[in-house]
């Protein structure tokens, strides 16, 4: 059967390497550390780094087609990988999302909202913008941020010196403050064909900056429900996106707004194990398979929190229960390190 390469060893590509063991593929990832969630599970590791292009040579002349479960891929890997063997989600997908700046820019263009922004480098470019954007607002990383890292909030322009010095000279971007209801996220695929099917919405809810649970049905009218389903698709098309992807949304008075789209299967899909037939994982597998998209449609209502840190100790009690178990065999359950998370149906789908 034919072989599917995997950048990152994470729990996302332990996840994506299961799924695709299920449809008969066997699978190969690329991460520098030794012991890591995805290599239980795959049939090959390359473990190197990805400056070794000898090693990533030899990853993609083993695979028929490769994916990533995280977006900071560096680019002369993927040129070295491309040479060989076609990577899904595509390069530009990639580039986009790589950097918040591009990824807002991309966004306003295809006609969506975002909060309202500016590229700051420098303290006289700080001061311009949140003369133009005003406070409260987020200053954040242009590139590598995560979990609520890379960011710094201005709850005044007091706040402008100290936001700066946060960014340790990286290029940033500041946002303005949404007033937001809640937030959602849209999980979509698309196949190499063109046809998408995206998941039902999940409401998210965060904590220190990182996700702790996504709950499905959110709360939405149908109308905001088509237009979050619909904008998704908008984006996928607009990248001409093979795969799944995650898209984090603000709900306001005013409509939808984008705060950040993810490239690969999201955390906020892992509900999806629980409600649909076919989960976010297979989805992604059969896009850059080029099989045909499976049913995602929901079919119960499902509650997924997430183990950090210290959350890994209540499993024994959690065992006990008729929460569906996610463990990522992480060995070290340092603070705010996903360790795993849980699923519980709520009840059939309304
Ligand atoms: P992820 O782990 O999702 O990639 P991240 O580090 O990229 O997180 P963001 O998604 O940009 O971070 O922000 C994290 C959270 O901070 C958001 O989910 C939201 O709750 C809050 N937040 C971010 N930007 C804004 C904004 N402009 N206005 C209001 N809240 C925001
Ligand atoms: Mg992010
Ligand atoms: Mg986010």
């Amino acid at each position: 059967g034919a072989t599917i390469g995997i950048l990152g060893g994470g729990q996302l590509g332990r996840m994506l390497s299961v799924a695709a063991a299920r449809l008969g593929f066997k699978t190969c990832i690329f991460e520098p550390q030794g012991d890591c969630p995805a290599s239980h599970v795959s049939n090959f590791h390359y473990q190197a780094d990805y400056s070794d292009t000898d090693a990533l040579t030899a990853f993609a002349q083993a695979c028929d087609v490769v994916t990533f479960e995280f977006e900071n891929i560096p680019t002369d890997a993927l040129d070295v990988i491309e040479a060989i063997t076609p990577i899904h989600p595509n390069r530009k997908a990639l580039a986009t999302s790589q950097d918040r700046l591009l990824e807002k820019n991309f966004l306003t263009r295809i006609g969506l909202k975002t909060a309202p922004f500016s590229a700051v480098k420098t303290a006289s470019d700080l001061q311009s913008a949140i003369d133009r954007i005003g406070t409260p607002a987020i200053l954040k990383t242009r590139t590598l941020g995560y979990d609520g890292k890379g960011q710094a909030r201005l709850h005044s322009d007091d706040d402008a010196e100290a936001a700066l010095a946060a960014m340790n000279g990286a290029p940033a971007v500041l946002e303005g403050f949404i007033d937001f209801s809640h937030e959602i996220s849209v999980i979509g695929t698309r196949a190499a064909d063109g046809a998408i099917s995206c998941f039902d919405p999940g409401e998210n809810l965060h904590r220190n900056g990182i996700l702790h649970s996504t709950t499905v049905p959110a709360r939405l009218s149908p109308a905001q429900r088509t237009d979050a389903v619909l904008l998704t698709a908008n984006i996928l098309n607009a990248l001409e996106y093979v795969g799944t992807m995650g898209v984090e949304l603000f709900v306001t008075g005013s409509g939808l707004i984008v705060n950040e789209i993810a490239p690969r299967v999201h955390n906020s899909g892992h509900w999806t194990q629980a409600g649909c037939t076919i989960d976010q994982f297979e989805q992604h597998i059969r896009a850059i398979a080029g099989w045909p998209l499976g049913d995602g449609s929901r079919h119960s209502n499902v509650v997924m929190e997430n183990l950090i840190g210290a959350d890994i100790d209540r499993v024994p009690e959690i065992a006990k229960t008729n929460a569906a178990l996610h463990l990522y065999g992480k060995a070290d359950a340092k603070p705010g390190r996903k360790m795993g998370h849980t699923n519980t149906v709520t009840g059939p789908a309304k």
